[in-house]
């Protein structure tokens, strides 16, 4: 590289790196960590606290994104609960593996400082009437416990397909979730064809279907429930993640 284009590219990236500073200024909320723990296994809650989250009216289901160094790199969680008069959330992540989002569930700590964009719509809980059944992952438990925060009160029993049945077992008492359906993924995916069966049978009672987690295990799910007549307004999808994807949000 040339002197020239040297200097060149360390202006571009000054110049990227003061719009990105910019973008986090003027759209997202700077919280402070307050409380990390390593509930279990990849299992990582975290409580942030920021002056801007007290004026937010926050509904179970909503995302946020965390910024990851930047405002163009970021990673989506779902809001434990939301707690308007002290301006704290509770997010509970599961470091899967390699990605920006995972290396700072592991490294983040106390008193740390991070960008919050959100918390935006993703799955709208406000017009549920009746029971919800949730099906999902180890990505999806704060969904899980978040729902019992709905207004008005719903049974919720939550279907996961998981690696680590005995941490998410653990993370389960510890967020005192209850009317949990555990599943070990199996090869073959032979396990989703039982829950779809275990979901079927409880399409009578009117429930309404929260799928979420991996993606083409949602479609499978998807196309069992619609198999046994439940109407689609009764099921609302959102891929959490797909393999070989980054960053769904
Ligand atoms: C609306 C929404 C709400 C979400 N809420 C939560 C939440 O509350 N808690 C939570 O832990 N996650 C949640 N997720 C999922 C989380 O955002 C993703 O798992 C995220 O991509 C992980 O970031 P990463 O940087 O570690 O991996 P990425 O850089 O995004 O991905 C790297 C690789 O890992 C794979 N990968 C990503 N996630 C997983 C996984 N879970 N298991 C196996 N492989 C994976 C990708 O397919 C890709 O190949 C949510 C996602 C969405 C869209």
């Amino acid at each position: 590289m040339t002197t020239s284009s040297h200097a060149q590219t360390n202006t571009t990236s000054r110049q990227t790196g003061g719009f990105s500073k910019a973008l986090l200024r003027l759209f997202m909320k700077r919280a402070v960590i307050v409380a990390t723990e390593n509930l279990a296994g990849r299992f990582y809650l975290f409580t942030l606290e920021s002056p801007a989250f007290r004026a937010v009216a926050w509904q179970p289901g909503q995302k946020v994104q965390i910024a990851m160094g930047s405002a163009f790199v970021a990673r989506t969680f779902t809001p434990v609960d939301w707690d308007a008069a002290t301006g704290r959330t509770r997010l509970l992540g599961y470091a899967h593996g390699a990605g920006p989002g995972s290396d700072w569930l592991r490294s983040a700590r106390k008193n740390d400082k991070c960008d919050v964009f959100g918390p935006r719509s993703s799955l709208d809980t406000r017009a549920i009437d009746g029971p919800i059944v949730v099906f999902g992952d180890e990505t999806s438990i704060g969904l899980a416990c978040s729902l019992r925060h709905l207004h008005q009160a719903k049974a919720v029993q939550s279907f996961l397909e998981t690696d680590d049945v005995d941490s998410v077992r653990t993370v389960a008492a510890h967020l005192g979730i209850g009317g949990l359906h555990l599943s070990q993924r199996t090869a073959g995916d032979a396990h989703l064809h039982v829950i779809t069966e275990q979901l079927a049978a409880l399409a009578a009672n009117g429930a309404t279907f929260l799928l979420t987690g991996k993606a083409q295990s949602i479609q499978q799910l998807h196309r069992g429930l619609k198999s046994a007549g439940v109407p689609a307004v009764r099921i609302l999808s959102k891929a959490y993640w797909a393999p070989g994807k980054t960053g769904l949000d």
